[in-house]
């Protein structure tokens, strides 16, 4: 499956719920959320019948999203399923890793293959701050737990918040010295009734990569280049990876192939777009599935190319807690 700028198009993100148990700043409002009820949300056998359809329409990598995915009610029963559908070699996970002491286990043995999990600082009161009330040593006990479990490789995401951690970059990025994950630094993007907030905040690749490499070193760059969009560096002598992630310095559009569907049944075209298409009106309405296909495959093709941030023109119908990342 292509899109109109001949795009392939192999990796869908799913988003299992809207629903969250931690409230990060750049990712929701404080308050004033619009949580969509159960019924407005894809159950498991439509869920399943819109990864059927992607798979053979040729997707092959999923990542389960959220949300927090791991709140979904019956996660590992559904990882379960979806990793059973013919045609997907790759079941991935983005989390924010609170549960994985109890569920990495589960979920491996269901199909999972990896996670990236997200941690911004390992400074408890930090922590506490930017994800409005979480506790780190769940996230650090998430990931002992995902290595335990076989899930490999680990990816750690950091999104980096002026005025909350910008001076834990370098510690994380310490942490590639002795452990063989990769740690995505990631630049903050505006969306809806968080955006003024995420463009006054946002800290550049650049001067992440440059407080990297005056602390610890240069980063030579690896070339691992596939559809990722981090650009992958190694410390010397380091065990694993640092990956900067821009999309607002260095957008990667030309070789984004990734298509989102999003809890309440939308395919979202582009990540920093609001052109959708319903999938689950039509599903609800009694569409067959080669109608479903055609609907997917037809919007699909109709991917916009390039986003529009350096313009000011932000994503406003969704903020990321409802997409995904
Ligand atoms: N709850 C899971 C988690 O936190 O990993 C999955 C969903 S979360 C929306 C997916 C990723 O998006 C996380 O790594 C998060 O840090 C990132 N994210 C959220 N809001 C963002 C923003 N405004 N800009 C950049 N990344 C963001
Ligand atoms: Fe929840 Fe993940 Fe958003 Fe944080 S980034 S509020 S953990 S969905």
């Amino acid at each position: 499956m292509k899109d109109q700028y001949g795009r392939e198009l192999k990796d869908l993100r799913i988003s299992l719920t809207d629903r969250c148990n931690l409230r990060c700043v750049y990712c929701m409002p404080a308050e004033g959320i619009d949580f969509r009820p159960a019924e407005e949300l894809l159950a498991d056998h439509e869920l399943l019948l819109l990864v059927r359809v992607a798979a053979e329409l040729g997707v092959s990598r999923v990542r389960l999203t959220g949300g927090e995915p791991t709140v979904r009610p019956g996660v590992v029963d559904l990882v379960r399923q979806i990793a059973a559908i013919p045609g997907l070699e790759d079941v991935a996970m983005t989390t924010n890793g609170l549960l994985l002491e109890y569920l990495a286990g589960p979920l491996a043995e269901a199909g999972l293959r990896r996670v990236n999990i997200s941690l911004d600082t390992m400074d408890p009161q930090k922590f506490f701050r930017i994800t409005r009330g979480g506790r780190v040593e769940k996230v650090l006990s998430g990931i002992t737990a995902a290595e335990a479990a076989g899930l490999r490789p680990i990816k750690l995401n950091s999104v980096v918040v002026r005025g909350f951690n910008e001076d834990d970059v370098v510690p994380l990025a310490a942490l590639t010295l002795e452990r063989p994950w990769e740690v995505r630094f990631i630049e903050m993007m505006p969306f809806g009734s968080v955006a003024d907030f995420a463009e006054a905040g946002v800290v550049k690749s650049q001067e992440i990569q440059i407080a990297i490499e005056a602390a610890l070193g240069p980063l030579q760059p690896l070339d691992l280049s596939g559809g990722e969009p981090a650009r992958t560096f190694r410390l010397p002598s380091a065990s694993g990876t640092v990956g900067l992630i821009s999309p607002v310095s260095q957008p990667f559009c030309a070789k984004c192939g990734r298509l989102r569907l999003t809890a309440d049944g939308r395919l979202r075209l582009c990540l920093l777009r609001d052109d959708e298409a319903d999938l689950l009106t039509p599903l609800r309405r009694g569409a067959t599935y080669d109608e479903i296909r055609e609907i997917f495959r037809t919007a699909a093709f109709r991917r916009p190319f390039g986003h529009a941030l350096a313009e000011k023109m932000f994503p406003q119908a969704r903020v990321m807690i409802q997409i995904g990342g």
